[in-house]
């Protein structure tokens, strides 16, 4: 049970946190903090959060949790301003997509207060943004990620865990190496792909007549690309070693297949077709979609 939990970032995600834990009981208080006052009186209205307030002493030194939920290169400049008012007993997390980012610019702004952030990421979300998109059962079923540090007690892990588990989610834990590599292969290069795929078709002259002939594979292949473009442009720099590797990848993959193509073989087109349904189908019954 947390009596005060602060968020920075009323979006999907912060929004979706907070109306999760209003739903489970699980928090007493919700105070929100952001960028645009208007987002915040909308999140305010809405109930999302009970006050609006700041990164400063009286908002924060009595908190139990503060959620970072921002855009990644926000995060250094959010945690180097919430740093010297933080109470004796107040966690911080974080909700952002990529890790090794965001560990690296606590380590910086945090300084000896380091041991009191647990970096975490909720595998869940929508192409929909800002508080109007927030729902409460967003996080149930599906999994978070914290990737602790060694500077972090276990006691203060579980606290962040049991937040997150009270909000339906499952919570494992890896390292941020490990998270990076994993997300850039299943979110974050489908992501870029999904943005190119609109871009190659829109952008040639008469896009817009090709567009009006796009259907269901086109809606479904691209709905990501509907996502904040500030948000995965922040995610594709941060992580963009990694990301690179990925999408070297898929290119050899594409040459593979486009070599198939080009020679007219149908039998290994067919047999690529059928080996990654296969893996999709026995994806969709473990996951449960
Ligand atoms: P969002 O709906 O756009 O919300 C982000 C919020 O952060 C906005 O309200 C924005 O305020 C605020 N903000 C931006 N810069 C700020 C700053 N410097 N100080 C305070 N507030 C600031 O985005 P989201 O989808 O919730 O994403 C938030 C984080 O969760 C990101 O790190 C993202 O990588 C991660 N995440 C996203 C998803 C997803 O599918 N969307 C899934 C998992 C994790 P304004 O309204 O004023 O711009």
């Amino acid at each position: 049970m947390l009596r005060k939990l602060v968020v920075v970032g009323v979006g999907l995600i912060g929004g979706s946190f907070a109306l999760a834990l209003k739903a489970a009981g699980a928090v007493d208080h919700v105070v929100g903090v952001g960028r645009r006052t208007g987002t915040l009186e909308r999140a305010h209205a809405m109930g999302i959060i009970d006050a609006i307030g700041a990164l400063e002493a009286p908002t924060l030194s009595d908190a139990d949790l503060v959620l970072v939920s921002v855009p990644v290169a926000q995060t250094n400049a959010v945690l180097a301003a919430l740093a010297p008012h933080l109470g004796a007993s107040t966690l911080v997390t974080d909700a952002g997509s990529t890790k090794q980012d965001v560990v690296a610019a606590a380590r910086t702004a945090l300084g000896a207060r380091l041991g009191r952030f647990i970096p975490g990421h909720p595998i869940a979300g929508t192409e929909h943004s800002g508080p109007e998109a927030a729902f409460a059962e967003l996080f149930r079923g599906r999994n978070v990620v914290l990737t602790p540090l060694e500077e972090n007690s276990a006691a203060d892990v579980a606290r962040v865990r049991r937040a997150w588990e009270s909000c339906g989610a499952r919570v494992q834990e890896m390292g941020v190496a490990d998270h990076d590599q994993i997300l850039a292969a299943v979110s974050h290069l489908p992501h870029l792909l999904a943005y190119a795929l609109v871009d190659h078709v829109a952008s040639r002259p008469g896009g817009e007549r090709f567009m009006s002939f796009a259907a269901g594979g086109f809606r479904d292949f691209t709905r990501i690309a509907s996502s904040h473009p500030e948000m995965w442009r922040d995610i594709c720099i941060a992580n963009r070693a990694t990301l690179l590797a990925e999408l070297d990848g898929y290119c050899t993959t594409l040459q593979a297949m486009r070599a198939k193509l080009d020679r007219g073989d149908a039998a290994a087109l067919q047999a690529l077709f059928e080996q990654a349904r296969g893996a999709r189908n026995r994806w969709l019954e473990q996951s449960g979609s």
